[in-house]
């Protein structure tokens, strides 16, 4: 059976030492998973390591663990790669974060366009930031990266626009380079990608956009869903300058 990895907030782990893990984990590994005292799982934290442990107790909502060894591990992508994505509905938003972090991009943005459908008031978009971290935690849990992809603030594409950069790829159906034909870009610096909402951009964002410093690509022919679309541009730039 493959070891179950479960992303814990303790942010001293060392070998030797006993943990006593959240309710969440502790009922995933003990209700769902249904492990026992003497199995083994691998926590991490963040720092880049890996930390084999053994589970010592198994309590109503709590699992102890006792860390055995330490592993440090180096899964990340070559390519710093921060996504701007318009804000999409519902599971869309979760579907490019979980996919995302398993291709490796190491930052997010969500953006907030004239055309995204969702709207909501400053706590539900704090719930909301809760809910798209616990999906990136859960990404890593499966794919094995040892370093969490960080996730900013949601912001206003007003906002966001001097982000916009020589190393900004801005996705845009009617633009005429490809990535294929990109030649200025400096891989060992952070790239940016901007991906708009269902809806797109608008036609007043995309002009400001055009007026600022980045490189408008297309990914062929065809209209992609906006998931789609970053996680094709994400493979793309992984096959060209990452580790594809
Ligand atoms: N009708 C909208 C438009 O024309 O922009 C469609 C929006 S599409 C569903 C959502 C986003 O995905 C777009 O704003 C763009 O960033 C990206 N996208 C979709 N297909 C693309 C393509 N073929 N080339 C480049 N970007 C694309």
């Amino acid at each position: 059976m493959r070891i179950p990895r479960i992303y814990t907030a303790e942010t001293q782990l060392n070998a030797g030492q006993a943990v006593e893990l959240d309710k969440e984990p502790s009922n995933h590994l003990s209700r769902v998973l249904r492990l026992k005292t003497g199995n083994d799982v691998i926590l991490f934290n963040g720092d880049g390591n890996n930390y084999h442990a053994e589970i010592i107790e198994i309590e109503r909502n709590t699992v102890s663990v006792h860390v055995k060894q330490v592993e440090i591990s180096n899964l990340e992508s070559p390519l710093h790669i921060h996504l701007y994505q318009g804000v999409s509905r519902g599971d869309k938003m979760d579907l490019t974060l979980q996919k995302g972090v398993e291709l490796g991009i190491k930052e997010f943005t969500p953006l907030l366009t004239e055309r995204c459908g969702v709207k909501l008031d400053a706590k539900r978009w704090q719930k909301k930031l809760q809910h798209w971290h616990k999906v990136i935690q859960s990404a890593c849990e499966q794919c094995g990266r040892t370093t969490l992809p960080q996730l900013n603030p949601v912001m206003n594409f007003q906002e966001a626009l001097p982000h916009l950069s020589q190393q900004s790829f801005f996705l845009h159906p009617e633009a005429k380079a490809h990535f294929k034909t990109v030649q200025t870009i400096d891989t060992s610096m952070p790239i940016s990608l901007w991906v708009g909402p269902e809806g797109g951009f608008s036609e007043a964002e995309i002009e400001q956009v055009m007026a600022n410093n980045c490189q408008p690509v297309q990914l062929g022919p065809r209209i992609l869903r906006t998931e789609t679309a970053a996680l094709a541009a994400v493979s793309a730039m992984n096959t060209l300058w990452g580790d594809f």
